[in-house]
């Protein structure tokens, strides 16, 4: 679904990615963690062209990222993303902010935007919010309000960048169990996270970047048991 191939960048002269390669199939949970500043965000970015890279390539499903043909709206149409702030547009109820992408850029029939957006309401459990602005629903509420924006585009992988670190103690659940239940549905995921209680429980691999390098890419399992770089074991010392 995704395939990395020794992507190089650079702010500067400072190298922020030194050669990243991974691959992630279908269906997989990719947490990727590591310190601050290891270019965990410029990284997914650089995905759905969010941010730009010299060297190397990156496919979403086969579409070349780094090509001067490629179509970014369709590229982040493909691959649906979920950032810190939550980033609805302000002046749209949740119910417009859900449409908004599928109707103008997609292009698709109102009446199935509607079906869909209500469906996706349900499932993130904001039904009884559609009517409402941004600014009256909480930051929990919020979030999820973001990811169902992002699945109405009929995303085939979602990226998520820290979708629960701006959120307080009490709104990380309720957002962390929207995630669980897309990952159980079989939704291609990959995400930046500090949450490792989510990612014992639902990545099937880690990914894990110490200063622009991908040093760990194992099985979920065989890192949380330690068997991973010395560096991620530090890591994880603190973090879990
Ligand atoms: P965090 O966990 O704090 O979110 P991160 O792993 O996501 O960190 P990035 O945001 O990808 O890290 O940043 C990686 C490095 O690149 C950092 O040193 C950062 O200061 C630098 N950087 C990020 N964006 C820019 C930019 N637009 N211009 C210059 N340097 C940048
Ligand atoms: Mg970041």
């Amino acid at each position: 679904m995704i395939t990395l191939e020794n992507v190089t960048k650079s702010y500067g002269s400072f190298q922020v990615l030194r050669g990243c390669s991974a691959k992630i199939e279908k269906g997989e949970v990719v947490v990727v963690c590591g310190p601050s500043g290891s270019g965990k965000s410029t990284l997914i970015k650089c995905i759905n062209a969010l941010e730009t890279f010299e060297s190397g390539q990156i496919y979403v499903d086969g579409t070349a990222v780094r090509s001067a043909g490629t179509d970014h709206s369709m590229l982040r149409a493909k691959a649906g993303m979920v950032f810190q702030s939550f980033e609805l547009f302000s002046h749209l109820t949740i119910l417009q902010n859900i449409m908004l992408a599928p109707r103008i850029v997609q292009k698709r029939e109102t009446t199935e935007i509607q079906a869909l957006a209500e469906t996706l309401l349900r499932r993130v459990g904001l039904e009884r919010h559609a009517n409402k602005y941004p600014i009256a629903l909480s930051g929990g509420q919020q979030q999820r309000a973001a990811i169902a924006r992002a699945l109405a585009m009929r995303p085939d992988v979602m990226l998520f960048d820290e979708p629960t670190s701006a959120l307080d103690p009490e709104m990380v659940q309720e957002v962390l169990q929207v995630m669980t239940e897309l990952a159980r549905e079989g939704m291609t995921m990959m995400c930046v996270t500090h949450e490792m209680g989510f990612a014992r429980q639902v990545a099937t691999r880690i990914l894990f970047v110490d200063a622009g390098e991908i040093v760990d890419d194992c099985r979920a399992a065989d890192f949380f048991a330690g068997r991973c770089s010395e560096r991620a074991q530090v890591f994880l010392r603190y973090e879990a």
